[in-house]
């Protein structure tokens, strides 16, 4: 077996684990650093996605401090407040660092300023754009910028097990598949910032890239590590409807609302009325997505389970010359958005829980570090847009730092041989499974079961029903069958497997935290429990492995800057 010995391993070549090797390598360009990715570097994950922008506070006119409230506000006050502080004041070093040192060019003003577009929950123009190609341009310039460095990158190379001491309580490294060949690596290393991009994708409707399964989750939540509020789960309310197409859940986004855009059920009402009759469709995403939803399970949704967009009535030319890019996706299905209604419904879109972090993105293990979406708390119940991408380029630049400075301090711990074996065996073990529970059913099912009872709207009975049978689903997935004589190069049904195993152990932990919290706030819903209730639930939930189960418990919000009162009273 391959052996590596690596001052820094980061999994993930996204925002955050792009940054994280830049500012790793720049900390101390002696550093051995090995990036093992997923898929293939500047083209997988969601960071690439970007469209709308980047959030960051520029203009002399707007502060961190209502960056700051804005973030706070959104997530509905149970951020950690050290994290949001973090990142409002960060984002601009990064915005600078990126248009002079990575290359990146940004959309400018007439007079030469970075130009700011409008997002939703903001109270000042302050999301920097590349016009809707945002992503791309931050992670193909910052792609370069790691190719020119002595980084070594695995393409295609995906995460399996972190590594840990003999107490458990180091992370000492992490075995890795190399997909092309199915051949295991061992990489020993000081340091591992973990920076995959959560789950959502383990929803039926989804917009995230395929290559996210929660793999860096659940690699941390097997290893040890403490996460906080896993309920938070955002749903964007106008996911894409295109049959089995791919482009299915991918979002039509916001700005469509903003300029005008109305939602209508298959009976024509304008169902915000209902909702949110002040602000219609330009409710926040929370609420729109919750109606969207409530609509289509009254059974007043269209044949295929959506609600209806309508731009027509703002004019064709208009729609076209501002929406460009959202008009070429929908006539990709054969649709005219600037023209006809186009069906669209609640997608999930971005985890705000995850592994819990400080501000230097030390998680709760010696070693490991977490970064970008796989890390909880930035964001609280809700995270605005555009503060997605600051998030992981913030987070991962001081992983990346944080980590250098870690990894010079130490020596290698070296890994535990049995603990290979065992890791090893327990992907093995699938070759010999001839007969047994069919993958792709499974997975199918874990997205309809997430869909129906841990979804947009939940109830303490949906949520234990769901609980139940992912349990069961958990010990059906150890059992699934590999075809007889499958090669272990490519091998597409061993890593959906793989894939499936951590989105059953995240789908859990969400499941489990939304049980837990008898309230409504920000994307968690519970029918059952529909108010927000500051009086006993200003609080994150914190939860960690006990042998096969998990301790669960509520600690209070620390509201270092910003208090509720504070806000309202302004
Ligand atoms: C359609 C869409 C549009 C969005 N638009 C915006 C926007 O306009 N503004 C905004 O702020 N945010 C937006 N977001 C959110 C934003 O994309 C995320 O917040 C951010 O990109 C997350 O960055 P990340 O580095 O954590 O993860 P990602 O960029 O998703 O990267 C994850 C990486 O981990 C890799 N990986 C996965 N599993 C493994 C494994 N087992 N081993 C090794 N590598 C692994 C993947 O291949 C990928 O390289 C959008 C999201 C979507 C889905």
């Amino acid at each position: 077996m391959e052996e590596i010995k690596a001052d820094i391993l980061i999994l993930g070549s996204g925002g955050a684990g792009l940054f994280a090797a830049l500012h790793a390598y720049d900390s101390n360009p002696r550093l051995k650093i090995v990036l093992a990715t997923k898929g293939l570097i500047g083209k997988c994950g969601c960071s690439r996605m970007v469209q709308g922008g980047y959030n960051v506070v520029l203009d002399p006119k707007d502060s961190v401090e209502l960056h700051f409230k804005d973030t706070i506000k959104g997530g509905a006050f149970i951020n950690n407040q050290e994290l949001a502080w973090t990142l409002v004041n960060d984002a601009p070093k990064r915005i600078h660092e990126m248009e002079t040192k990575i290359g990146c060019f940004f959309d400018r003003r007439e007079d030469g300023r970075i130009h700011q577009k409008p997002f939703a929950g903001q109270s000042f123009d302050r999301t920097v754009h590349r016009g809707d190609l945002t992503g791309i341009e931050i992670i193909a310039r910052a792609t370069d910028q790691v190719f020119a460095r002595d980084i070594t990158v695995l393409e295609e190379t995906r995460g399996l097990e972190l590594l840990t001491n003999s107490n458990g309580d180091r992370v000492v490294g992490a075995l890795l598949m190399n997909i092309r060949t199915g051949q295991f690596i061992v990489v020993n290393a000081k340091a591992v910032i973990v920076a995959t991009g959560g789950s959502a994708s383990m929803y039926k409707i989804s917009a995230p890239s395929f290559d996210k399964t929660g793999d860096g989750m659940a690699m941390c939540w097997r290893a040890g590590a403490e996460f906080v509020d896993m309920e938070m789960l955002q749903f964007h309310p106008t996911g894409l409807l295109a049959g089995k197409s791919r482009l299915s859940g991918s979002v039509l986004e916001e700005g469509l609302r903003g300029a005008g855009g109305r939602l209508y059920n298959a009976i024509g009402e304008r169902f915000m009325e209902r909702y949110d009759p002040e602000r219609l469709e330009r409710s926040t995403r929370d609420r729109v997505a919750r109606a969207g939803y409530m609509e289509i399970m009254a059974g007043r949704g269209t044949p295929a389970g959506g609600v209806l967009l309508d731009m027509s009535h703002l004019g064709a030319e208009f729609v076209e010359s501002k929406f460009p890019g959202m008009c070429e996706r929908v006539r990709d299905i054969g649709k005219d958005l600037a023209r006809e209604p186009v069906e669209v419904s609640p997608t999930a879109h971005f985890q705000m829980g995850g592994v819990r972090i400080d501000v230097n993105c030390y998680s709760s293990l010696k070693g490991l570090f977490v970064a970008g979406e796989d890390a909880g708390g930035v964001h609280g119940a809700n995270r605005l847009g555009g503060n997605g991408i600051a998030d992981s380029t913030v987070f991962g630049a001081r992983a990346g730092d944080a980590a250098a400075e870690f990894a010079q301090s130490q020596n290698w711990v070296p890994v535990d041989q049995v603990q290979v074996k065992m890791f090893t065996n327990n992907v093995l073990k699938f070759f010999g499974h001839a007969d047994g529970p069919d993958v792709y059913q499974l997975r199918d099912e874990l997205k309809n079961l997430m869909w129906e009872k841990v979804g947009v709207v939940r109830t303490g009975q949906k949520l234990e029903q769901a609980l139940k049978r992912l349990a069961e689903m958990s010990e059906e997935v150890e059992r699934a069958k590999l075809p007889t004589g499958s090669l272990r190069g490519y091998n597409l049904a061993l890593n959906e497997i793989l894939n499936l195993r951590n989105q059953l152990v995240v789908a859990q932990l969400v499941a489990a935290s939304a049980l837990y919290r008898k309230e409504s706030r920000g994307s968690h819903y519970r029918e059952d429990f529909p108010e927000t209730d500051n009086q006993n639930w200003l609080c994150n939930i914190f939860m960690r492995k006990k042998g096969d189960g998990y301790f669960i418990e509520t600690r209070p919000v620390k509201l270092t800057r910003l208090r509720p009162e504070d806000v309202v009273a302004k």
